[in-house]
């Protein structure tokens, strides 16, 4: 999916290629960029970053809202204000961006995976209950994996291509357990789980707007919360752990993870539109579902009852014994007429960035990464590149 983020509007790509997502940039972003630049006020901090952070709190439906440099930067300093300590370990779906896991490791605790369910392909509640009831122990509390040893201490569930994860048996068996729900939202922006907005349900949020996210500041992120005490702290752990602004105190080891005034200037900007994105997301995962749903060997995307996705990234299963190829071909033969598309991540228990994380094998996130392909679906896609991509796909399944 990353290779998207080299194509923007302004260098279009070869005529014919419809690109899987790309930016969409049409509203206020040249105005309050030439604001940021006619008034200096360019860097890490200015009105556009307190906006852009008022605008998606409010998106989210919590109180406060720290914007960081990126959506990784974001999970990691949301996991050191959640309390994760060094060798706990934090469950993370697996059929994930890289992202959560890697910022697990970053404050030196262990992923513990947990594989997808088959309908809406995110993390499996069921299994969430499972390993925290029957393969951890209570004692003295706090809550022990029995395998390693280990204090269990935060869950990460992963809002993946923009439907929500089924949240309320996790945040049911989490609070039981006294454990930390660090959302990553990073693909979730504008959905919504039973009616509460994705990235206010857990203890604290994370969302990214990197080039191919719903919105985009070019690089960015934020944390959101309702807690008043972790917002101030994301913000002190963002900023250096600076304690006196003129004599350079600083109380620990901090970062330097800020977004800047210009980028949160185009992320105001973007969040202006971010309705009218997230209806033309639905437009576009509508038509296909509508056109692609007959198809033998094809399984398109659904939409569970309590959710309402954005369809941030429009995504189909393959079978390959119906369909007549696997979707590795498909990707191969729909790129060689111009149409881009991607598989999704390998699944992170797979990684070899996580080899030393040892664990069994998890069949519904492995059968999804080898049938999965996301379809173009950028915010700007036209009709008429809509249809090639479904005439393309109805060809080969005849
Ligand atoms: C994009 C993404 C991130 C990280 O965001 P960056 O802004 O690229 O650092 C984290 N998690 C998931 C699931 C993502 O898709």
């Amino acid at each position: 999916m990353k290779v998207t983020e080299t194509l923007t509007p302004s260098a279009p790509p070869a005529t014919g290629v419809v690109p899987l997502s790309v930016p969409e940039i049409r509203g206020n972003e040249w105005r309050y960029v030439k604001d940021c630049l006619d008034t200096a006020w360019v860097s890490s901090v200015g009105s556009y970053v307190d906006r852009f952070e008022q605008m998606v709190a409010q998106q989210a439906g919590t109180k406060y809202a720290v914007a960081t440099v990126n959506g990784t930067s974001a999970l990691h300093i949301a996991l050191l204000v959640a309390g994760v300590q060094p060798e706990d370990e934090v469950l993370v779906s697996t059929l994930t961006f890289i992202a959560p896991v890697n910022a697990i490791r970053y404050v030196g605790a262990w992923p513990v995976f947990i594989d997808a369910e088959p309908a809406s392909w995110q993390m499996d509640p069921a299994r969430v209950v499972e390993f925290l009831e029957r393969d951890c122990r209570w004692n003295d509390g706090s809550l022990y994996n029995r395998r390693t040893g280990r204090r269990v201490t935060a869950v990460i569930p992963v809002h993946i291509l923009g439907h929500p994860v089924d949240l309320d048996p996790i945040l049911a068996v989490a609070r039981k357990f006294g454990l930390n729900v660090v959302e990553d939202a990073t693909e979730g922006l504008g959905a919504t789980y039973k009616g509460r907005g994705v990235g206010s349900l857990g203890d604290i949020a994370c969302f990214s707007f990197n080039g191919n996210k719903i919105i985009t500041t070019g690089g960015g992120g934020m944390i959101v919360t309702d807690n008043e005490e972790w917002a101030g702290r994301a913000k002190y752990l963002t900023t250096q752990a600076k304690d006196d602004p003129i004599e350079y105190v600083h109380g620990q080891v901090g970062y330097n993870y800020r977004l800047t005034n210009l980028l949160a200037a185009i992320g105001c900007a973007q969040m202006e539109q971010l309705s009218s994105y997230v209806s033309a997301k639905r437009k576009i995962a509508a038509r296909y579902s509508e056109e692609l749903h007959n198809l033998p060997g094809i399984a398109p995307m659904r939409n569970a009852p309590w959710a309402a996705s954005t369809f941030w990234m429009y995504t189909i299963l393959i079978e390959e014994e119906t369909f007549g190829m696997d979707s590795r071909q498909l990707m191969r033969t729909l790129g060689l007429q111009g149409l881009q598309c991607r598989p999704l991540w390998q699944p992170i228990h797979k990684s070899p960035a996580h080899a030393s994380t040892n664990v069994g094998a998890m069949p519904v996130a492995e059968q999804l990464a080898r049938r999965a392909l996301s379809l173009p679906c950028s915010v700007g896609l036209t009709e008429s590149e809509q249809a090639r991509v479904i005439g393309a796909l109805a060809k080969l399944a005849e």
